[in-house]
């Protein structure tokens, strides 16, 4: 059978860009539907991975002068810089990553198409533009890769002016002098001490009575006085009553209760951002008329190869659920690639790094502390605190730590943890030995360069040593 394409690609966020590019590469002729009529993309270029860093960046560049330089007026940071400012940083960033895709795009011969993208049958896709003119393409292979959408609260009303969510926030008009942040996850986090940065008085209405499990405990606690001296108020275990305008006194009210205190409490801001789930764009795509399998979230089901429950139908990024980030989606639609074209490829790696792009940074790989005791596995530890590093001290970026968790026998290691200045790029070198199955002698056998934050591997390396030692195993039977 003829089709138009070899390959029809439904949304262009990290998984369908990235299908997309590893089909052109095959000599693969390619369709990529695009509901967004501006922009290509997705949540990563245009409403939250880029923008969202591109906004920090721009915070993190004002805490650092400031905090480095002061104010000779002791004004703070939301009095001297306008929000436009950082918009207008952000929307350069913006410009020229759209731009680059699109070049991208149009130099591997990539079709792109705008509209609506449905599934008709295994093999066609229907395209609905915004005049509601409907074309049909035909292709052996389809990927859905539509992505996913904030999830709405369920007790007030999102207004987009006042109360926003993780995609309005990246269009306020000043820097607010108070925010209150309803959700304690990742993006919570990063917004958190983003505004903190800029002087903002953050308060986090948090509903469970933890905050980032899957953090290692030393990590968390860190974390957790970083944000005191960040004045971030964190509310634990909370359950919102009400939101609402107070036109009266000018501010967003926020009432809730807590476990620790029954009573109703009232937080005033400027704004409130609500950071709730997120739901996958399966909706009205089609999935259920051709076959395609979903659980009750709307999640697309797959196998390890991103194939659905029909054959030449892929899914891959946010529409499959877990991890839901940009980094896994960029090489789940790849693999997906390889798989519709028989290219032998690698299962996705065990060893997936999560960064946290809060001020400082929070990254982690593999085990934690608790998890390998847990385990019943005879671990030590090694730690390098920021203050200790050169870099740490030249850049005055000295919070944080870098901890590694390795086999106290193999020296093998299992687990690395840092909040820090760039600890989502310094985790790579710890996931890299840890993909490898090196053991933590290769710290201090290698050369880093100096000053550098990775210096921190070496301490790290070195404090760790030095408790298996004390631990009655001799220096030199360790470095043999
Ligand atoms: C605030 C924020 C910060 C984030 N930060 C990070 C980070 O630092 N690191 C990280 O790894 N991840 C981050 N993420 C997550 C990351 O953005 C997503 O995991 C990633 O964008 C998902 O990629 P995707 O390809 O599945 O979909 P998306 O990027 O969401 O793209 C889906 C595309 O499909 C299009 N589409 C939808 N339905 C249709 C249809 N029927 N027809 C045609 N087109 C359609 C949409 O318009 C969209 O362009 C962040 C997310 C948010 C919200």
């Amino acid at each position: 059978m003829q089709f138009d394409y070899d390959v029809i690609v439904i949304g262009s966020g990290p998984a369908g860009f990235s299908c997309a590019m590893q089909s052109s590469k095959f000599d693969k002729k390619v369709l990529i539907v695009e509901a967004n009529d501006e922009y290509i993309g997705g949540t990563w270029i245009n409403k939250g991975t880029v923008p969202s860093k591109a906004l920090r960046e721009a915070a993190k560049t004002i805490y650092k002068f400031h905090s480095q330089f002061g104010d000779e007026k002791g004004r703070k940071p939301y009095e001297r810089f306008r929000m436009e400012e950082l918009l207008q940083y952000k929307r350069t960033i913006l410009e020229s990553k759209n731009r680059k895709v699109k070049e991208d795009l149009i130099k591997n011969k990539i079709d792109t198409v705008r509209g609506y993208g449905k599934l008709v049958d295994n093999h066609t896709v229907s395209v609905k533009d915004h005049t509601d003119e409907v074309e049909t393409h035909t292709a052996e292979h389809i990927l859905v890769s539509t992505g996913s959408r904030p999830t709405s609260p369920e007790n007030f009303e999102i207004d987009h002016t006042n109360i926003l969510d993780y995609e309005t926030i990246l269009d306020i008009t000043h820097i607010p002098r108070r925010i209150t942040i309803i959700g304690a996850g990742i993006i919570a986090m990063e917004y958190a001490t983003v505004f903190a940065s800029l002087g903002t008085r953050v308060n986090i209405l948090n509903n469970s009575s933890s905050l980032l499990p899957f953090l290692d405990h030393e990590i968390f606690e860190i974390l957790q006085s970083s944000l005191k001296n960040k004045n971030i108020a964190l509310h634990n275990n909370v359950t919102i009553e009400w939101v609402r305008k107070n036109d009266l006194r000018n501010c967003t009210e926020v009432a809730f209760e807590s476990e620790t205190d029954e009573r109703l409490q009232v937080v005033e801001s400027d704004h409130v951002l609500y950071i709730g789930g997120k739901k996958p764009n399966s909706k009205n795509i089609g999935l259920e008329k051709v076959g395609v399998i979903t659980d009750e979230d709307g999640y697309i089901e797959t196998d390890k190869s991103y194939q659905t429950s029909i054959d030449n139908i892929y899914a891959a990024g946010d529409i499959i659920g877990y991890p839901s980030l940009a980094s896994t989606s960029f090489v789940q639609g790849r693999l997906a690639a390889c798989d519709m074209f028989g290219i032998p490829s690698q299962d996705l790696v065990n060893e997936i790094p999560y960064g946290i792009y809060s001020i400082p940074e929070i990254a982690g790989v593999g085990l934690t502390e608790k998890e390998a005791r847990n385990m019943d596995m005879d671990v030590t530890v090694g730690r390098a605190y920021f203050r200790n590093l050169t870099q740490g001290d030249i850049s005055h970026m000295d919070e944080g730590m870098l901890k590694l968790v390795f086999d106290t026998n193999s020296l093998k290691l299992l687990g690395v943890h840092i909040m820090g200045e760039s600890a989502s790029d310094m985790i790579h070198l710890g996931q890299s030995v840890m993909h490898y199955n090196g053991d933590i002698r290769y710290f201090i056998q290698t050369v880093l360069n100096y000053p550098t934050f990775s210096e921190a591997y070496r301490i790290a390396a070195f404090n760790g040593f030095n408790r298996v030692n004390k631990a009655g195993i001799k220096y030199r039977e360790i470095l043999e």
